[in-house]
């Protein structure tokens, strides 16, 4: 029997857990919380991911760990790898982890990012927003999440205020400045290495946030081949220079036709969700198949897909059961605003089909503006 530890219990962990059961797997999942929703499914160690005890239990009951949370500090994954597997390794943990760090990488492999400056004063600030010019964005380097952490800066006067949000943080998680991007799309790249080094991608996907947060996916994106192939191509330099063994996401910017990266998530996705029943093989389940070095599943789409967030509360799950294609996720989260609380995918066979099938379930879930953009870009 085969268990697979996983640092972090959200969503992502329970989500793993449920595609591991067909695959005979058991789980163990170590939290901050003892409420956290992947203990509905299975066993977990309650402990701060720094405590030694907490982590020499985890460690001593599970055969591989893996992630469902980037911000695990690197020194705790270090520390893991002298006693169990750990995928994704903790230097590319460690590069993710830290936004500066990702985009030089990025540049290093000729990966076009947007304009970026690391922030240590408020000097150093006046004078990047000199060099980068307005707008943009003043981030922190480590810890964000969901679109927090960030202040935009619409002109140089917003400079102050950007200093007083966020200021305090440059000497404990360091600060970046980026460059707005005037994107006319997001993209997310989800692919998935194996042990032994096989790189697959799932299709393309197109993303839309709400406040810096994700409310739809659809899949694949409507951009030509050539756009999609080259996202590919970025995705496996990374993973390749990475040495990155799992699933993991590459956030993009389309602007004038051209990409730039914008983040690496080290984990299964919220943009690659539409995948448990839009392709052959969930970004859950292959993430598994690559950290256990068994054989990848095959990545092919079946149809098309969109994935729409639910953030704060439910919507009534009544509403979308009887669409054909339709396909509901609860994660067993209280309801709180700003939380992500579980998504429903809508599966068709073609892009007016699934058009259709979006106009209807947005008028019965009163979701409307939700799915507005994505039925636009369908057209
Ligand atoms: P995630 O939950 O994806 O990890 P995060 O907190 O790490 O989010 P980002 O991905 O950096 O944050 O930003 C969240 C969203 O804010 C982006 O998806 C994008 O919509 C917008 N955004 C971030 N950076 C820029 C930028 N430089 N130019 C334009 N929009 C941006
Ligand atoms: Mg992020
Ligand atoms: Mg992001």
């Amino acid at each position: 029997m085969t268990t697979v530890g996983i640092l972090g219990g959200g969503q992502l962990a329970r989500m793993m857990a449920l595609a591991g059961a067909p695959l005979g797997l058991r789980f163990l999942v170590m939290d901050t919380a003892a409420d956290a929703c992947a203990g509905q499914f299975a066993p977990m160690v309650v402990g701060d991911y720094t405590d030694q005890e907490a982590l020499a239990e985890f460690a001593s009951k599970v055969d591989v760990a893996t992630f469902d949370f980037e911000n695990v500090p690197s020194e705790s994954a270090q520390w893991l790898t002298d006693h169990v597997p750990v995928f994704p390794n903790p230097r590319a943990l460690a590069t993710a982890q830290d936004r500066l760090a990702e985009k030089t990488l990025f540049r290093q492999l000729g990966i076009p990012v947007p304009e970026f400056a690391a922030i240590d004063s408020r000097n150093q600030l006046d004078a990047a927003i000199a060099t980068i010019g307005t707008p943009c964005i003043l981030k922190t380097r480590r810890l964000g999440y969901d679109g927090k952490g960030q202040f935009r800066i619409r002109t140089a006067a917003d400079a102050a205020a950007a200093w007083d949000a966020l200021g305090a943080q440059a000497g404990k998680v360091g600060l970046i400045l980026e460059g707005f991007v005037h994107f006319e799309r997001e993209l997310s790249v989800v692919a998935v290495r194996g042990r032994d080094g096989e790189f697959r991608t799932w299709p393309l996907t197109e993303n839309w946030h709400v406040d810096g947060v994700l409310s739809a996916s659809l899949a694949p994106a409507t951009v030509d081949a050539a756009l999609a192939e080259l996202a590919a191509s970025h995705a496996r330099k990374l993973a390749e220079a990475l040495d990155y063994v799992g699933v993991f996401a590459l956030e993009l910017f389309c602007r004038n036709g051209e990409l730039l990266a914008n983040e690496l998530a080290p984990r299964v996705h919220n943009s690659g969700h539409w995948t448990i029943e839009g392709s052959e093989t969930s970004q859950f389940q292959n993430h598994l198949r690559a950290v256990l070095g068994l054989p990848l599943g095959d990545t092919r789409m079946v149809g098309h897909a969109c994935m729409l967030n639910w953030i704060g509360q439910m919507p009534d799950a009544l509403a979308l059961l009887g669409e054909p294609g339709g396909h509901w996720h609860d994660y067993g989260k209280l309801p709180r605003e700003g939380r992500k609380v579980g998504h429903a995918t809508v599966r068709a066979d073609s892009p007016a089909a699934l058009a259709t099938a979006l106009g209807r379930v947005g008028e019965r879930l009163g979701r409307q503006s939700q799915v507005a953009p994505v039925v636009a870009a369908l057209d």
